[in-house]
């Protein structure tokens, strides 16, 4: 059964991956009437509206509102950077924090140099800072990038701590490791967004390898890579 036709099917989990581009009907707000069976609105409903709820906070009603508002503003015509700035100037903050990988150190003193312009008080911390040898963590010689040395692990946990510490109301993450983030973004007080995501082999372009999943990375894909279109998402009755 094809993506477009199974509005009648019963799916337990939701999947907006495989909505056709001439569908898409939540941007019209019209889910109701021509979401498809796996469309959320049809999956789990109670979910959506448990998370309605939640805008009720006032810390997440702000946070959302400079969200939709820099969207808006800048649609089209501000960086990543400048939205970066205007999202934090939105929600009054003064106090911003730079998780960088150690291989960015450069870029983040530029990143922290265009943040002060802007009247921010900025504080950073690199992935390796402490120097803690991977062995801490139980990692062997064999596992390390290079065996037979010195490797010091990356500690985004510690990065979080001393960012928290500092009173980083903002964290911006600069290419740390796939996990290493994971383990920032959970131990940040505060809020946290992504300015650059690595990716060793695309220079950090990591769509790089959607876009050409079907030519130059095909690699990507795993033994059971369908003929055409992914498999649709799980079925069945949600209880
Ligand atoms: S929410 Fe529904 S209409 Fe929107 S992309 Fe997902 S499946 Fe499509």
């Amino acid at each position: 059964m094809s993506a477009t036709s199974d509005a009648a099917k019963k799916y337990t989990d939701p999947g907006c991956a495989y909505c056709p581009s001439t569908v898409r009907a939540c941007r019209q707000g019209e889910t109701e009437a021509r979401g498809p069976g796996y469309c959320p609105t049809k999956v789990d409903q109670d979910g959506i509206d448990s998370a309605y709820d939640m805008y009720a906070d006032p810390f997440v009603r702000e946070v959302a509102q400079a969200s939709a508002r820099v969207e808006a503003e800048g649609y089209c015509k501000w960086t990543r950077v400048e939205e970066i700035c205007e999202f934090a100037k939105k929600l009054g903050y003064t106090k911003i924090g730079i998780a960088t990988c150690i291989s960015f150190v450069n870029v983040a003193k530029t990143l922290s140099g265009i943040l002060e312009s802007h009247g921010f008080t900025v504080a950073s911390v690199a992935c390796k800072h402490g120097g803690v040898a991977k062995e801490e963590i139980d990692i062997s010689d064999v596992e390390k990038i290079h065996p037979g040395g010195h490797e010091s692990m990356c500690n985004p946990v510690s990065q979080a701590e001393l960012l928290n510490r500092a009173g980083c109301e903002l964290n911006i993450v600069l290419g740390l490791c796939v996990g290493h983030d994971s383990l920032f973004f959970k131990h940040a007080d505060g809020l946290s967004t992504t300015l650059v995501a690595k990716d060793r082999v695309l220079a950090h372009n990591p769509i790089g390898a959607l876009h050409l999943a079907d030519s130059y990375y095909s690699r990507v894909w795993g033994p059971e890579k369908p003929a055409k279109e992914p498999k649709l998402p799980a079925q069945g009755r949600r209880s």
